[in-house]
């Protein structure tokens, strides 16, 4: 496989799925991207049913559940001007496209994400990026989408430098699918441009051991060696990683890669994605059994998002007033 699966159609001439399977999640794809990378498709041809679980297309996708939401996160509130999400006071989210390498079955962005992009055009992104330079209370800014890794090098390069010589911004934080989902897209090209004197951190999502292929360890060597500090973040997923042995292998594989656990969200309720949800008990009770048996550098913050934009709070911390300390709403 050479190329990035686009359909159920490609799913079902790669034999990643049934004819008969491929006509039932056919009616998913005209509301969800679907994407499935080479090196992604590989593990779910050798059998990774953990890995099928997280890009594979399925019919329930279709069933919204009452509870849940178009914008779970609520970024529509807190969005200042087009591409930025300012909910913290320290920090604030620029997000200047919206495709990925893969589409993810539970993604909370999945209403606003998909094929078509949504990259901003140059006067929109300079316009965020003056919306930065004005901005003195934000420290830090974190660039997610959609997955900016994907961008040209050379627009990347821009950005972070633009963002580089903002004299108060101290920090850069990316959210990325690419090193584990798309790994030949680590070039030098894109080395050169993450190369910076500011900070920058990568914050690499992936939620199964088996996502870290051996081009996915080169990947993250280069980056880690290019400076980069390198964060994993995962989703809770029934069929995917909710056991202990699927935690405990995910979250040593990640520090055998130089990425330390940072965050391991709960799902949170974007629609049709029902049928990964683990309860909140029983996250917390998987955790307190690796407790002790793992390093304490595995050791991510389990969080969930408050509703309404309140932004995230710990589980299993004392309880907390939604957005606690935040200046500019009560949540
Ligand atoms: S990579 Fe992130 S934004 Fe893209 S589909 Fe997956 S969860 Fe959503």
């Amino acid at each position: 496989m050479k190329r990035t699966l686009r359909s159920a159609r490609d799913l079902a001439a790669a034999g990643l799925v049934t004819p008969a399977r491929a006509a039932e999640i056919t009616p998913v794809e005209a509301r969800y991207s679907v994407a499935v990378t080479p090196a992604m498709a590989a593990l779910i041809a050798a059998g990774a049913e953990d890995v099928a679980a997280q890009y594979l297309p399925d019919p329930a996708e279709l069933v919204t559940a009452p509870h849940e939401l178009d914008d779970p996160t609520a970024d529509a509130p807190f969005t200042p001007i087009k591409g930025v999400v300012h909910r913290y006071p320290d920090r604030a989210l620029l997000k200047p496209l919206l495709a990925c390498p893969v589409y993810c079955r539970f993604c909370f962005r999945r209403e606003a994400v998909g094929a078509d992009g949504g990259l901003l055009t140059e006067a929109e992104l300079e316009a965020a990026l003056d919306w930065f330079a004005r901005t003195p209370a934000v420290r830090e800014v974190i660039l997610t989408g959609g997955d900016p890794l994907i961008l040209s090098p050379r627009r990347f390069a821009h950005i972070l430098a633009r963002l580089s010589a903002i004299p108060h911004v101290e920090l850069l934080r990316i959210h990325s699918r690419v090193p584990v989902a798309e790994p030949s897209r680590v070039t030098p090209e894109l080395l050169a441009a993450l190369t910076l004197e500011t900070p920058l951190y990568l914050c690499v999502h992936a939620n199964a051991a088996a996502e870290f292929t051996p081009e996915a360890g080169a990947a993250l060597r280069a980056l880690h060696g290019a400076g980069l500090v390198l964060l994993g973040q995962s989703v809770l997923l029934r069929g995917v990683n909710d056991t202990e042995a699927a935690l405990e292998a995910l979250f040593r594989t990640m520090l055998r890669h130089r990425v330390k656990p940072y965050y391991l969200h709960q799902l949170d309720p974007a629609p049709g994605t029902a049928r990964f949800h683990v309860p909140e008990a029983e996250g917390l009770a998987l955790l307190a059994r690796l407790r002790g048996r793992v390093t304490g550098l595995s050791w991510p913050a389990y969080v969930r998002e408050w509703p309404e934009g309140g932004g995230k709070y710990p589980l299993g911390m004392p309880a907390m007033q939604p957005g606690a300390g935040h200046p500019r709403r009560s949540g």
